[in-house]
């Protein structure tokens, strides 16, 4: 038989602490409408790129709304839910008598003025919609802070299994493949949700080191047993002030509730026993801003290849406090790439290439950002930069960074972009004519992403805990939303 699934998403990543909000603006820039959703999101590592894999090998037939994402940026306003809630919804009310299934790709992570879980609150007003008869099968970043309440309105839910999120599209097809097996009565999926109470800054979920990687070994382990469905452990975010804050572990069985506590539980216990490492209050591998960037300079000048320092904390891809400590300390053959600077960016183009130009870069939020820099830079290239991604999380994906440019500032190379991105992969160098390998220190303000592929091209991580918007130390912030007793760092 022909199938009909309902496709959508709606993500966002959440920074409670963030003054003002994120408009529908600023979602509309990249959200993606109707059929648009297919032919963009075909063959991308995404989870909508695996929805449509899945679907199109069981010759379905894709029923697509909307797609709506904003990024990570500051608490969601009102009117983005007020907008593409209803439109999924209405969309779907519409084609119920004719809808065998929906797969929804959501974040995990967003609040919005008014709502501290956003995302259960539109899975709930879907299921008032299409009634609990259609299964509705939602992927999440891994990166979500989620609840039982979640539980009760999907089907099942699938979160990404790596940080860096290389499984994009993997979680897509394991959400997808569930909802077909699920269609023609193979499985009836039985969930299980634990929350062990820990609150992980992401800079401690890069899956590829311990302790994370030791609980998505033992989850991969519980994935091969029998009954068993799948398994999710979501590290949380730690910055969205929100009533369901801190990991969660999720398993999803062949109708066996007692094999779902089990790993839940299994799992919940093992994260509470690296809780030290997983909040960083056990964790050595912070450095200061001072020492991390000494350390850098220390290290580069016998490496064999680059050695990159990551500032986590930046949210906002211009805060300041890296680029003064490399000249401060004269820094000599780094890149900072991806500082978002508009206007500078601007300036740059209009001047030319070779001009020699003053410019007071990066600190465009005026909240923990470091303040404007004052410098002299050489322009070395200007223009419109848009390029098809060639990293893994990136792959076949249209990066637009709008008018671009990169600069020479003493010993420093900076790339100034009118997009926020970060540091991920090489193709912010590669792409202008630049060998990464060839600088002796990186500057990455990615996560975990950049792990992809810097693990490999870097010679050692230096992990830097500069001020910024999402440092790991989280007594910096009064949360008012978070439940009490939660094992972080936050303040009691
Ligand atoms: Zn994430």
């Amino acid at each position: 038989m022909r199938y009909r699934i309902g496709v959508a998403g709606f993500s966002h990543e959440t920074v409670s602490f963030w003054p003002g909000v994120t408009s529908l603006d600023d979602f509309e820039l990249t959200s993606v409408y109707g059929e648009d959703i297919i032919e963009k999101g075909r063959d991308t590592n995404s989870c909508i790129g695996g929805f449509i894999e899945v679907c199109e090998k069981e010759e379905a037939e894709m029923v697509p709304i909307v797609v709506g994402s904003g990024g990570a940026t500051a608490t969601v306003a009102d009117e983005v839910y007020d907008h593409y809630v209803p439109l999924i919804v209405e969309g779907f009310r519409k084609e119920k008598d004719h809808l065998d299934g929906i797969l929804l790709s959501l974040h995990g992570a967003m609040a919005t003025e008014s709502r501290t879980d956003p995302e259960t609150d539109a899975v709930r007003a879907l299921r008032k919609a299409v009634g609990y008869d259609i299964p509705i099968m939602v992927t999440l970043d891994l990166h979500g802070n989620k609840d039982e309440a979640l539980l009760k309105e999907a089907t099942a839910v699938f979160g990404f299994h790596s940080s860096p999120h290389i499984d994009q599209a993997e979680t897509g097809r394991r959400a997808a493949r569930c909802m077909f097996k699920t269609l023609r009565g193979e499985v009836k999926p039985i969930s299980a949700i634990k929350k062990p109470g820990i609150v992980v800054p992401s800079v401690f979920s890069a899956t590829t080191i311990s302790p994370a990687k030791d609980l998505i070994t033992r989850l991969k382990e519980w994935m091969t047993k029998p009954g068993v469905i799948d398994v999710t452990v979501l590290f949380g975010f730690a910055w969205a002030d929100v009533h369901n804050l801190g990991m969660s572990v999720i398993a999803v069985t062949d109708n066996e509730p007692a094999l779902a506590k089990e790993i839940v539980n299994d799992l919940s216990e093992l994260a509470w026993e690296h809780r030290g490492m997983l909040t960083g209050m056990g964790n050595k591998s912070l450095y200061s801003l001072e020492k991390g960037v000494k350390t850098a300079i220390e290290k580069a000048k016998t490496a064999s290849k680059p050695i990159v320092i990551l500032d986590h904390a930046d949210r906002t891809n211009d805060t300041t406090f890296i680029i003064r400590e490399l000249l401060k300390q004269r820094a000599e053959n780094a890149a900072v790439p991806m500082i978002y600077d508009p206007p500078s960016a601007q300036k740059c183009v209009e001047a030319g290439r070779g001009a020699k130009i003053e410019l007071e870069i990066g600190a465009s939020t005026g909240w923990r950002d470091g303040g404007k820099f004052r410098v002299r830079a050489e322009v070395l290239w200007a223009g419109h930069a848009k390029y098809t991604g060639t990293g893994p999380m990136t792959i076949n994906r249209e990066v637009d960074l709008g008018l671009s440019a990169i600069i020479q500032v003493g010993g420093l190379w900076i790339q100034l972009v009118s997009r926020q991105h970060s540091l991920i992969d090489a193709d912010p160098m590669e792409r202008f004519g630049y060998d990464p390998l060839s600088f002796e220190i990186i500057v990455s303000k990615s996560k975990t992403h950049f792990r992809a592929v810097y693990e490999e091209l870097g010679e050692e991580i230096i992990i830097v805990d500069a001020p910024g918007q999402c440092p790991a130390d989280l007594s910096h912030f009064e949360y008012k939303h978070a439940p009490e007793g939660l094992y972080s760092t936050m303040r009691k």
